[in-house]
């Protein structure tokens, strides 16, 4: 008599998903009944490679982290995605070592005097966070605090000088200080996710690990990781466009009343899948939506999510982050430069005389804007939290009208000779299969609550055997590399070696 094989769902074809697939596959030889369900009509989740004027870019993951240990590195050179393609592609490339700094009104900012300091301070600050030589300010939990402390000791032991070199009497010293300090924070901002980093916990920032080495983009796209990853799982593994609403389990002794399997899973589409172990991987956002008042978007559990589960998703942090890409026309032969942009920050509020701007309040948390790869003709600005959200909500004239005024307000000459073609721009907060971009320690969790992410359920007491009905995977999910895809690669294989222990298989 041939043993039934044990059935295994996995919700979600990301990254998490699809290494927690291939390693069960690859280790099990066919032991177990093995299916993918994605709700989407692609595989690949936050990863998303595109076509935009002509040039391979990234929509989400863009970054390999460090290449020194990365095992998304180890697959890019394995499978020879390094190697140039016959296409361009976002490599960015174009980073001088003394970037152009531009304060809002178009003026250089001197990079020895002005900008290399504050960002000589502000690195240094983030690197006290990542060693665990921070102190946080006045007993504020959040990095917003501690930073900003840091920047007032800093104006208050340097040298006084009056003169800013801007050729424009407005800008005091203090003010574009101001100014440099928070376009690093914006660069903070799209690391992180965090909207205001007066949400980011300044305790967890020592926990989070990065690997050595440059970070480099994927010359084939970083989908071509995904696709490896697919490709060798037997053919019907994946199934598209099967989206799970409700997640039936068995709290108590781990048997569901008819004997059948112990998870079953329901669909949009009004159908049911009976299981033995579920892996869910979808992200936080899909999961704190399920959690909340429930408008259809998100996965419910029945019975609900136990209180240290759905306490810990409600806790972390998940925030939005987008990239728009402009496609320039320009009569000059000379290349775009990379420029970082800094913005008034005294700018007229409530009627106080202070200095007004044409640049929507949309655009002002821009760190920079530069070319996907040195002379591309393609640009690329990052964005952030409220900023993010709106900019999913503008249509194309609004973004390119309010993208002009940014280029007239920082690079007048420039601007004079190009106008902007066309655009393009994610919109990971709005879509429902996603909610937001990825995760961060806020003030309200800290790292603990990304290992109870990871618990399986239902919940053992010590010395019970688990019972692994439904596991869960995905960046939120990995304490020291959440927010990444080599977080979410860790976290597939977590899952599948707990379940490969659990019945005995391989090492
Ligand atoms: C703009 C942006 C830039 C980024 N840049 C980088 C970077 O440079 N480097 C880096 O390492 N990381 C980066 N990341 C983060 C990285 O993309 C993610 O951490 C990683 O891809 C997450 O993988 P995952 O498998 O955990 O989740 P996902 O990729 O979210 O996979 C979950 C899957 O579940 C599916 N799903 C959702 N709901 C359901 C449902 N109800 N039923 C069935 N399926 C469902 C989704 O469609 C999705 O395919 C970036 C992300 C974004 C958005």
């Amino acid at each position: 008599m041939v043993a039934k094989k044990a059935k295994i769902v996995i919700v979600g074809a990301g990254i998490a998903g699809l290494t927690t697939a291939y390693r069960l596959h690859a280790a099990s030889h066919n032991l177990f009944d093995l299916t993918v369900f994605e709700a989407g009509n692609r595989i690949g989740g936050r990863i998303l490679t595109a076509d935009f004027a002509g040039d391979r870019i990234e929509m989400g993951a863009t970054w390999i982290h460090g290449i020194g240990g990365s095992p998304v590195y180890a697959i890019a050179t394995e499978q020879n995605l390094l190697e140039e393609p016959s296409c361009n592609w976002e490599r960015m490339d174009g980073f001088p070592s003394d970037p152009l700094t531009v304060a809002e009104g178009g003026f250089t900012v001197n990079h020895d005097n002005l900008a290399r300091p504050i960002s000589s301070l502000y690195r240094h600050l983030m690197d006290d966070a990542r060693t665990g030589d921070a102190t946080s300010a006045d007993g504020d939990p959040g990095v917003r605090a501690y930073l900003r402390r840091g920047l007032r000791q800093y104006q208050a032991t340097r040298a006084a000088n009056t003169n800013t070199g801007l050729g424009d009497d407005t800008w005091s010293l203090e003010a574009i200080e101001e100014s440099l300090f928070a376009m690093e924070e914006c660069t903070e901002r799209t690391c992180t996710s965090a909207d205001d980093l007066s949400d980011l916990n300044l305790s967890a920032e020592s926990e989070y690990k990065e690997f050595p080495g440059d970070h480099i983009t994927i010359a084939k796209g970083y989908s071509q990781i995904v696709e490896h990853l697919a490709s060798a799982l037997p053919p019907g593994t994946i199934h598209l466009g099967k989206k799970v609403c409700l997640v039936e389990w068995c709290s108590g002794d781990g048997s569901s009343p008819d004997g059948s399997p112990p998870v079953r899973l329901h669909f949009s589409d009004d159908s049911v899948v009976d299981a033995d172990h579920v892996i869910v991987t979808v992200s936080l956002g899909v999961l704190k939506a399920g959690i909340g008042k429930g408008d259809g978007k998100g996965i419910k559990f029945d019975p609900a999510l136990p209180d240290f589960k759905s306490k810990a998703i409600g806790r972390l942090g998940f925030g939005v982050v987008d990239k728009l890409f402009l496609q320039m026309e320009t009569e000059s032969r000379e290349a775009f430069p990379f420029v970082r942009l800094a913005f008034r920050q005294d700018l007229e509020e409530n009627g106080s005389k202070r200095h007004v701007s044409k640049i929507p309040w949309w655009i002002r948390k821009t760190e920079s804007i530069c070319p996907i790869y040195r002379e591309s003709h393609v640009l690329l600005a990052w964005f952030a939290g409220k900023e993010a959200m709106h900019l999913e909500s503008l249509n194309d004239e609004e973004i390119i009208s309010g993208v002009h005024a940014t280029l007239d307000g920082f690079l007048p000459s420039i601007k004079a000779g190009c106008r902007i073609a066309s655009v393009k721009r994610s919109r990971w907060g709005t879509d429902p299969l996603f909610l937001g971009s990825y995760s961060y320690v806020s003030v309200a969790s800290s790292v603990d609550d990304l290992d109870l992410m990871a618990e399986p359920l239902p919940r053992v007491k010590r010395g019970e055997v688990p019972r692994l009905q439904i596991l869960f995977a995905g960046e939120a999910t990995h304490r020291t590399h959440y927010s990444t895809t080599h977080g979410a690669y860790y976290s597939g294989i977590r899952e599948a070696d707990r379940l490969l222990r659990f019945y005995n298989v391989g090492n």
